[in-house]
């Protein structure tokens, strides 16, 4: 079974303004897409086919540029989706944020915390919030499509809200203006679905 690229499951302009719609539709519709498409054909006709994507990015050779970047690409879009949901966002609560406040200190710092990482991660890549088995959280930043299931990314756990910082996912609406872009992505994160993906992480 070919990986497909999978729907967002609200519309383009859901996100208005804070994330512009011609900027979603492009980045889901060509850029997810072609991640999806070149996934396929790196893994067509070897053993990683039939894997699950966590199983082919946790047991990674990283010399194997086809499906780290597309693999990775593929991967990353799809938790970036998730986590921008519109329905039913909440508010961060539960034993997320019991595990925020013994993290960090306060969701805010937190906030700070990933918003800094994001914001000097250079030239292209994600920043990530991550929960190890047992439920500790860390945050950390990856370049370009990596990720922190792969191995020796430098960051550990299982990704539970992921921010891409690519140009292509903010350039049309903010430019170089990356910090307003993390900014309005906290207005529209959806922590009903960080908190479902903690649960299963921990
Ligand atoms: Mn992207």
């Amino acid at each position: 079974m070919a990986f497909e690229l999978p729907q967002l499951g609200y519309a383009y302009d859901a996100l208005e303004p804070h994330i512009d719609a011609r900027t979603m539709e492009i980045h889901h519709s060509k850029h997810h897409n072609g991640y999806t498409t070149k996934l396929n054909a790196a893994i067509d006709g070897t053993d990683l086919e039939g894997k699950s994507i966590e199983d082919i990015l946790m047991g990674l050779d990283m010399n194997n540029a086809g499906v780290r970047n597309n693999g990775g690409g593929f991967y990353n879009h799809r938790l970036f989706w998730e986590v921008l949901n519109p329905e039913d966002r909440g508010r961060l609560s539960g034993e997320l944020l019991d595990a925020v406040n013994e993290a960090f200190g306060s969701k805010d710092a937190m906030i700070e915390q990933f918003s800094k990482a994001a914001a000097t991660r250079f030239g292209s890549g994600w920043a990530w919030l991550c929960a190890y088995p047992g439920g500790k959280l860390e945050i950390c930043s990856s370049p370009n499509q990596d990720n922190p299931l792969m191995p020796g990314v430098g960051c550990g756990g299982h990704p539970i809200m992921a921010l891409d910082v690519w140009e292509h996912a903010y350039y049309l609406n903010y430019q170089n203006r990356r910090p307003d872009y993390i900014s309005a992505f906290f207005k529209v994160v959806n922590w009903n679905a960080v908190e479902a993906k903690y649960a299963v992480a921990k």
